[in-house]
């Protein structure tokens, strides 16, 4: 038999590549090829340190377009933080109600002030532009209602440090790419990737994948048919789109397959028999009268 090649009408799964080292993924190149897609990131510097952070707590759980908003009237109606301290939580919810879970932002942002004030005797945190990362962000993760992103996002936009804020879309693109392994949490993700992406490329990685995440490497299905990082990418190189696509035919028949025995397991029961008995009944007495 002679063998001929047949040219592939769709991008075949090289050989995987689970044996790469992470510390040599080609970071540059994602970042480059992500922003010939969708455009280089803003500039830094959005805000200040301390109205960032508390823009940023602001915006857990809601996206940006109900969260500046709600900061900026934040901002008109309590110009100082010591006013906002001293107008109290309902005050302050009552401002910023269209960010979503008012009543409890405005408590974390007053007792985060608190705190603040308590550890420094102002309300102010320039001081950690001095400190290293690492203890940068521990410093602000102790504070109420700060997490590790959220110090992460204040450490990046505000003091230009080359830290990599880890949202939902972050996550799941990096471990998708193979740089993080898959199931470690967001918290362990902020430690790995400050270690695997260079420092100078950190926030355009942050704002590559977060595009990226948002338009084409989407939850739960990717669009891998539109993406230009297929031959970097571990998930679609080990057959990802495939294995996908199979695992949620299963899901699918698995679905029918239920809802056809809970429809068999209704008509058993005495509920349903008592229920559809009365109906015919019902039909019955209608048809004589009629
Ligand atoms: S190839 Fe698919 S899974 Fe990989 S980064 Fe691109 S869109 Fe995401």
């Amino acid at each position: 038999m002679h063998g001929f090649i047949v040219k592939p009408k769709y991008p075949v799964p090289m050989k995987p590549k689970s044996n790469r080292k992470i510390k040599s993924f080609p970071v540059g190149e994602v970042v480059g090829r992500l922003e010939a897609a969708y455009g280089g990131p803003p500039p830094l510097g959005r805000f200040g340190p301390m109205d960032e952070l508390v823009s940023c707590i602001l915006s857990q759980h809601t996206s940006d377009t109900n969260s500046y908003p709600a900061f900026e009237r934040l901002k008109i109606a309590l110009p100082t933080w010591e006013d906002l301290v001293a107008a109290g939580p309902e005050r302050v919810a009552d401002i910023v109600r269209s960010a979503g879970l008012a009543n409890q932002k405005a408590k974390s942002i007053i007792r985060c002030l608190v705190a603040i004030k308590e550890k420094t005797g102002k309300y102010e945190i320039d001081f950690l532009a001095n400190m290293p990362i690492r203890e940068a962000r521990d410093w602000l993760s102790e504070l109420p209602g700060v997490g590790p992103k959220t110090a992460s996002i204040v450490l990046c936009f505000a003091f230009a440090m080359p830290v990599i804020p880890v949202d939902t879309h972050v996550y799941r693109v990096s471990w998708r790419l193979g740089l993080i392994p898959e199931g470690i949490g967001e918290n362990k993700a902020h430690d790995l990737l400050l270690e695997s992406v260079p420092g100078d490329l950190a926030y355009r990685f942050h704002m590559g994948l977060i595009q990226h995440g948002r338009q084409v490497c989407k939850a739960p299905t990717p669009l891998c048919g539109k993406c230009t990082v297929t031959d970097l990418c571990r998930w679609f190189q080990e057959g990802g789109p495939a294995k996908h696509s199979a695992l949620l035919a299963k899901v699918r028949l698995r679905r029918q397959a239920c809802k056809r025995g809970v429809h068999a397991k209704a008509q058993r029961s005495p509920r349903w028999n008592r229920g559809e008995l009365r109906r015919r009944e019902e039909e019955t007495a209608n048809g004589r009268s009629q």
